[in-house]
């Protein structure tokens, strides 16, 4: 086929295609716009999964009854005006391709009046022309409403998921932008059932609350500014937001949301920022739960990557992955005070959705005073516990100066060893074991292949190997932690561990910690437990133990009182 330039509708069907993905697209563009617009209130209405029908209300600045056309053109927008502005933008939207691009694929409505207007504009426009246009009465605002989307590309429509699924993803879109945007009043109902609504008061624990529901926002932590980070002073990344204890992890990415200057974006760099914070905090295949807000200077960031808007690049990515992984892992170890949520009971309705459609629904079901039964310790410095016995030979029962603590003897241990060793290794004080005689070690060809590579760090360790043979090693020293306990387990663990990596010493650490901890089953004295507590107390991070399974439960006061119908 010879060159020939493209019809321009063809042209605009591919240009909409890389803005207007999938009905939750429309919904983000329609959402940015409200934002953008400085609306307070945003409603989203969609039914059929986006397809029959998606609306955005706001009550924002709206569009003057001369501009009402050319909103709908490629290229026209009132956000940015040079290629300066282009360099630092502080809106969400600044392509002018949102509109234009949805009216090439949908059949659109626009009901919009701007301030200082007696009357408003409605327009409707059908397969990218206008077919009406008249004034109309409404309060200052905008109303876009899309039908039939994607009904002219067939190609597009085939791709799209179920209903359910595409729903789901509307409601992704709206739940990020509810938790980016405190202020704002956002409601969302899928086939005419309200799915969310904040409350818009400004407070971002108050729409946890509402999205993730009561359980995860009382484990979620308050990250507090750093100003102390910049040696200058200023510091030109500012981090906040709340990150969920290690507690209320999950096992998909789903509950970690991220926003550079109040724009939700995917980025690798955050994600990883904030898992390398918790590291050895979680279990592995388990991920926080987060909301991130990142503010930095638009000159500092780049959002013209790709049409969605979701991608940005950082000029300096190795300033703002410090400031993220430092702050939230300060937030993680440091005792700090919860933030406050209001009993949950009496402020906030029992979800009304169904699972299906329900954002990202929470994993497990919340009972219907929405108070959990018992919840891990967030990763706090812990209270002065007084042991009151043991249980099934493997749990301490414990009252603190809140309610009841069970604790997991040998998680609890393990956790106190843990940062034994650490300490002592860091002071070089790690005490060392002599064998009465010494014991020979058997291995595989790659067993024997691990151990040689390491033998120097082992010694650092308190093992002393001497190669014998092919086949064996002659062990003279154990870690003084590990006497008469079943050190060869720890060196096999360490031989069988494949590689080695950055946290080899640390899973060596773990390991010895594991192999001298008190076992379950173990029957503890009172000495015993309240030494163990004493320890546990003195470490930094008492609520997990190293492998980020949590060492203890508590049944708070107020809880107790509740159950046992003390207290309404
Ligand atoms: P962009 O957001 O990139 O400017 P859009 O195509 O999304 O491009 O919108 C074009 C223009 O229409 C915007 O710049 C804005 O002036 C106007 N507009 C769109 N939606 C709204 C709204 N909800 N309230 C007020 N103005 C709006
Ligand atoms: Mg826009």
């Amino acid at each position: 086929m010879p060159i020939k330039l493209l019809d321009p509708q063809v042209v605009a069907r591919i240009a909409a295609g890389e803005v207007v993905e999938r009905p939750a697209s429309v919904v983000k563009e329609l959402v940015e716009n409200a934002l953008d617009a400085g609306a307070t209130q945003v409603t989203v209405e969609a039914a059929g999964g986006g397809i029959s029908l998606i609306r955005v209300t706001d009550n924002g600045v709206g569009i003057p009854a001369n501009e009402v056309e050319l909103a709908f053109q490629r290229h026209a927008t009132s956000k940015i005006a040079s290629l300066v502005d282009l360099e630092s933008i502080s809106t969400l939207g600044f392509r002018g391709e949102a509109l234009a691009s949805l009216i090439a694929v949908g059949e659109v409505e626009l009901a919009t009046c701007a301030a200082g207007e007696t009357a408003g504009s409605y327009l409707h426009l059908v397969d990218g022309e206008i077919v009406d246009r008249t004034p109309q009465g409404r309060s200052r605002g905008t109303t876009i409403t899309v039908r039939g989307l994607f009904h002219n590309v067939p190609a597009r429509l085939k791709f799209l998921k179920s209903t359910a699924t595409e729903g789901g993803h509307i409601a992704a879109v709206v739940t990020h932008y509810a938790l980016a945007y405190p202020e704002v009043r956002f409601t969302l109902s899928v086939d005419r059932r309200t799915t969310l609504s904040t409350p818009g008061n400004g407070r971002l624990i108050d729409c946890v609350v509402e999205v993730y529901g009561a359980d995860t926002a009382r484990g979620m932590i308050e990250l507090r500014r750093d100003n102390s980070w910049d040696g200058a002073g200023q510091d030109t990344v500012a981090v906040t937001g709340l990150v969920g204890s290690p507690a209320v992890s999950r096992s998909n990415r789903n509950y970690l949301s991220c926003f550079v200057n109040r724009r939700w974006v995917n980025s690798r760099l955050l994600t990883w920022a904030l898992e390398e914070a918790y590291h050895g905090l979680l279990m592995t295949g388990k991920h926080p739960a987060a909301v991130l807000n990142i503010s930095i200077p638009p000159g500092e960031v780049d959002v013209n990557i790709h049409p969605a808007k979701m991608e940005v690049k950082f000029r300096d990515e190795r300033r703002v992955f410090a400031a993220v992984q430092r702050l939230v892992r300060r937030a993680l170890i440091e005792p700090v005070s919860l933030p406050r949520i209001e009993d949950p009971a009496a402020t906030y309705a029992a979800p009304t959705s169904s699972l299906s459609t329900r954002p990202l629904p929470a994993e497990k079901v919340e009972r219907p005073s929405g108070l959990p039964l018992a919840r891990p310790v967030p990763a706090f410095a812990l209270p002065a516990l007084r042991p009151l016995g043991q249980v099934a030979g493997c749990y301490i029962v414990a009252e603190g100066p809140d309610g009841l603590y069970l604790i997991d003897q040998h998680a609890a241990h393990e956790r106190v060893l843990f940062e034994q060793i650490v300490g002592q290794r860091a002071q070089r004080q790690l005490e060392v074991q002599g064998l009465l005689e010494p014991q020979t070690f058997e291995v595989s060809p790659a067993q024997n292949a691990a151990l040689l590579s390491r033998l120097d760090e082992l010694a650092g360790f308190g093992f002393t190997l001497e190669p014998f043979g092919e086949r064996a090693y002659l062990v003279r020293a154990v870690p003084a932690f590990l006497n008469r306990k079943d050190w060869m387990a720890v060196l096999r663990e360490i031989a069988d561990s494949p590689g080695g990596g950055e946290d080899w010493s640390e899973r060596t650490t773990a390991s010895i910690a594991c192999h001298s901890a008190v076992r379950a089953g173990q029957t503890l004295g009172d000495d015993e437990m309240r030494a163990l507590l004493r320890q546990l107390e003195q470490t930094a991070l008492p609520s997990t133990c190293p492998h980020g399974r949590p060492t203890m439960l508590h049944l708070n006061s107020a809880y107790l009182e509740r159950e046992f119908g003390r207290r309404g």
